[in-house]
């Protein structure tokens, strides 16, 4: 039999996957965790030990960015082909806390394979994923017998994400010349399960509310003065009953203006995922499902825009009664958001729909947190094609396409670069990120391997 593409990428992966293998463990032993200010050293290790790997791996230009917080890595792999796309991947180096009594069954920063696993704070999330691109570009190099990769090939790998990211848009800003894209792929993510590899199109964006109504100056009674004066905590629940429609859709008007519908051909695909509501419904901790009529559990989660109220207080909340009229009331409000919507518009919307719901007498404060924006690649993007079939090769089966329900950072380097973002990710909802015992599956992490290892050829032919 030749050696076709596919299966010299295959050989290679499996030659170097002991060595390999070992140096993810090294990195996993520096823990490198950004919200501890006590291991602020490690974290800055971390982006060392990540930034001499990627010139050991063979990119020419390799740097530790500073921020005001923890480093990121920033590493170029420029193509001899001029006219090649270019490539951004962002990743992160910086791990949640972790501590053996947390339930660990073995050190979180000592790295053990126990069952074709490996286990230890940042397997999966995040120096696995981002690990498995250096390999990758060697693979991609030998099997195409290339110097230099197909693509020209950027890697932004930050340390403050599981901090929030609190200086990742200012940096992406400061730095955009030098991360311009043509295309950027996030490995932060992962895949419907070890049986269903998916390519993830979208997150959602979020946008956060508190309003406050407010009565009398102080607490006052409600025999003396109950029934004439205004209630803030009944207004309050009048507003929040006003949230939702019949339908389990947002009533506040404008809204839904610009929201992406779903296409007839993502419903199909959506579907066509094994999806079993009661397995879903034990991770959940609910009784049912409810929400927006019209969609299923997974469009309601993935493709719909939500507001759910996260926290709800004003009044007497201690033992027994007190029988007053409360002089305050708040309601933290936030809102999912899809392709289509701006989330400056729909604060503007939340706040007319608020205020014109304050009853006279009633005072109110609504304040906004920053927002996060949606952000999705359509189904038939040619550079989503290209990653569903270097996945497809990789993995020897069909590709399906998922979405995901939460927010992150993605979204401002969609935005500052003008790119479209893709989600590149092997990880699976059992390997148990931000918790104990996290792990990565070391077959998907090889696939990983194999996956960009075809991803920069398809890329390269499907952007020309
Ligand atoms: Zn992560």
């Amino acid at each position: 039999m030749s050696d076709t593409p596919d299966s010299a990428v295959h050989t290679y992966t499996r030659k170097h996957r002991a060595a390999f293998l070992d140096d993810l463990a090294e990195w996993l032993r520096i823990p490198s965790v950004s919200a501890q200010p006590e291991h602020d050293g490690d974290v800055r290790r971390s982006a060392e030990w990540l930034s001499k790997k990627l010139a050991e791996t063979g990119f020419p230009v390799t740097e530790v960015w500073e921020t005001p917080g923890a480093p990121a890595v920033f590493a170029e792999w420029p193509s001899q082909d001029p006219d090649a796309p270019v490539v951004l991947v962002y990743g992160h180096h910086d791990v949640q806390p972790a501590a053996r009594e947390d339930g660990w069954n073995s050190d979180p920063f000592e790295p053990v394979i126990r069952d074709g696993r490996m286990y230890g704070r940042g397997a999966a999330d995040d120096k696995g994923q981002v690990f498995f691109h250096t390999l990758g570009v060697r693979a991609h190099l030998a099997a195409t017998g290339r110097t230099t990769p197909a693509v020209h090939l950027k890697l932004l790998v930050e340390g403050e994400e599981e901090s929030g990211s609190p200086h990742f848009r200012a940096l992406a800003e400061e730095r955009a010349a030098r991360l311009a894209a043509d295309v950027v792929i996030v490995s932060d993510t992962g895949m419907w399960d070890e049986n269903t590899p998916t390519v993830c199109t979208g997150m959602r964006g979020l946008a956060e509310c508190e309003i406050e109504l407010t009565g009398p100056a102080q607490d006052i009674h409600s025999g003396s003065f109950g029934g004439a004066v205004p209630n803030p905590a009944t207004a309050l629940a009048r507003l929040v009953a006003a949230l939702h429609d019949e339908d389990g859709r947002v009533a506040v008007p404008g809204f839904y203006d610009g929201v992406t519908e779903l296409t007839e051909t993502e419903r199909e695909l959506f579907a066509q995922l094994p999806f079993d509501e009661d397995t879903w419904l034990r991770t959940a901790s609910s009784r049912a499902t409810a929400g927006e009529a019209g969609y299923s559990t997974l469009e309601r989660v993935w493709a719909r825009p939500t507001a759910e109220v996260n926290g709800i207080g004003g009044g007497y909340q201690g033992a027994g009664s007190k029988t007053v009229i409360p002089s305050s009331a708040f309601v933290k409000l936030s809102f999912r958001l899809v392709a289509g919507q701006d989330p400056e518009r729909v604060q503007e919307a939340v706040r007319a729909w608020a205020e014109a719901r304050v009853p006279a007498g009633v005072g109110h404060r609504i304040t906004f947190s920053p927002a996060t924006r949606p952000c999705l690649t359509p189904l038939d993007h040619p550079a989503l094609q290209a990653v569903a079939r270097a996945m497809g090769r990789a993995f020897g089966t069909k590709i399906l396409f998922t979405r995901e329900g939460g927010s992150g950072p993605a979204a401002d380097l969609q935005d500052v670069l003008g790119a479209p973002v893709l989600f590149l990710g092997i990880s699976v909802p059992s390997d148990g990120w931000h918790g104990p015992d996290e792990k990565v599956e070391l077959d998907l992490l090889l696939k990983g391997v194999e996956t960009t290892a075809h991803l920069w050829g398809e890329l390269a032919t499907a952007l020309r």
